[in-house]
């Protein structure tokens, strides 16, 4: 299969700066990597790019990704200048402490701050087997005062804090390593299929939306569906991987096992149809792929697929293990099966499939 992943976009893309509801750097880089092709935003800086070869009033089919990550919202800053913080996305608090952290202070600066732990010095036999409360992990950007927290490093409430990683390739491991890969290899993925596109007449018409807010509620994609109404969505998604804890012939989310196929979650069940139809795309293809039963989690496919009059949705997984923490690792192989699956598709849809899955469209 060909390699279509390019690795300096993944890299801008998972660094850029985005927790749900503050997502413009993110945005920003996914729009000036789209080559010229013209976007535009909405108040809520979903963004949308249509494939000019494509937009002549026939059925729509939608490309979805999210540009937001999980990370925090300052709440308030105590008299010894700890943040307290709130989580924007699911976390799990024993995944937290002993992190460093980027905040975006007031200024616009970017400010460094380690979330707090107790050392095991000071633990007690009860503390070190009790669970931790999410109320009990704060940010210490350094100082000893709430005056030069404020003051010195420009921090206040309602600033937000993303995990402090840059993004590395092992070109001997083929494997990826930074944050937010949920869903930033999902963004990538989406240009990079914009950009294979961008030249050819199929057989619909096709606007991507790179939507954001989706770990706080799946909020951005109810607006982008509503606003596109579309007869068909595809969504792009960096998938919890499962292969360090599953038997390896029952893994679902291994790494290198191509793009995950998602048949339910607990957000969807997907369209029989059109999963039948990816799948034999897939094969006819010779594009690696594994697919997925999922007892919970959920992607925008659990908006977009409610959006008025319903809409067939497909979630395609990249696989990432270590989702919703600081660091993920993904392999570059699949984000290339990723793409070259939702080319595949896009060229095979023809007016009678389309009609087939959506014969309201
Ligand atoms: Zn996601």
């Amino acid at each position: 299969m060909k390699k279509m992943a390019d690795l300096e976009l993944c890299a801008a893309i998972s660094d850029a700066f985005g927790p749900s509801g503050y997502e413009k750097e993110a945005v920003d880089v996914i729009e000036s990597s789209l080559g010229g092709l013209a976007a535009h935003r909405d108040s809520m800086q979903n963004l949308y790019v249509s494939l000019p070869q494509n937009v002549g009033g026939r059925p729509l089919v939608m490309l979805d990704a999210h540009t937001d990550e999980v990370g925090f919202m300052v709440q308030s800053i105590t008299a010894t200048g700890l943040l307290r913080i709130v989580p924007l996305g699911g976390w799990v608090e024993h995944n937290i402490p002993a992190h460093t952290f980027l905040l975006h202070n007031r200024r616009g600066e970017t400010v460094r701050a380690v979330s707090t732990s107790k050392p095991p010095h000071f633990m007690t036999a009860a503390e070190r087997s009790a669970p931790l409360s999410m109320e009990s992990i704060l940010l210490d950007a350094g100082v000893c005062s709430r005056k030069d927290a404020t003051e010195l490093l420009g921090l206040e409430p309602g600033l937000v804090a993303v995990p402090d990683v840059q993004f590395s390739y092992n070109d001997a491991t083929g494997l990826m390593l930074g944050k937010a890969f949920d869903c930033r290899l999902g963004c990538a993925g989406v240009v990079e299929v914009l950009r294979a596109l961008k030249d050819e007449t199929l057989c619909a018409d096709v606007t991507a939306a790179f939507s954001t807010q989706e770990e706080v509620g799946l909020r951005g994609a109810k607006i982008t569906a509503e606003r596109l109404r579309p007869a068909l969505a595809i969504c792009l998604e960096g998938t919890p991987a499962d292969d360090n804890f599953t038997a390896p012939d029952e893994a679902q989310g291994a790494l290198k096992k191509g793009v995950q196929i998602r048949f339910r979650d607990g957000s969807m069940v997907a369209h029989p149809g059109l999963v039948a139809f990816a799948r034999r795309v897939a094969e006819e293809n010779n594009i690696p792929h594994q697919c997925a039963v999922r007892t919970g989690g959920g992607t925008n496919g659990g908006s977009i697929h409610l959006a008025p009059g319903g809409v067939p949705t497909l979630v395609l997984g990249i696989p990432v293990r270590y989702a919703h923490t600081h660091y993920g690792y993904s392999a570059a192989a699949d984000v290339d099966a990723a793409i070259a699956l939702t080319c595949a598709i896009l060229r095979a849809l023809t007016p009678d499939v389309l009609r087939l899955l959506n014969p309201m469209a």
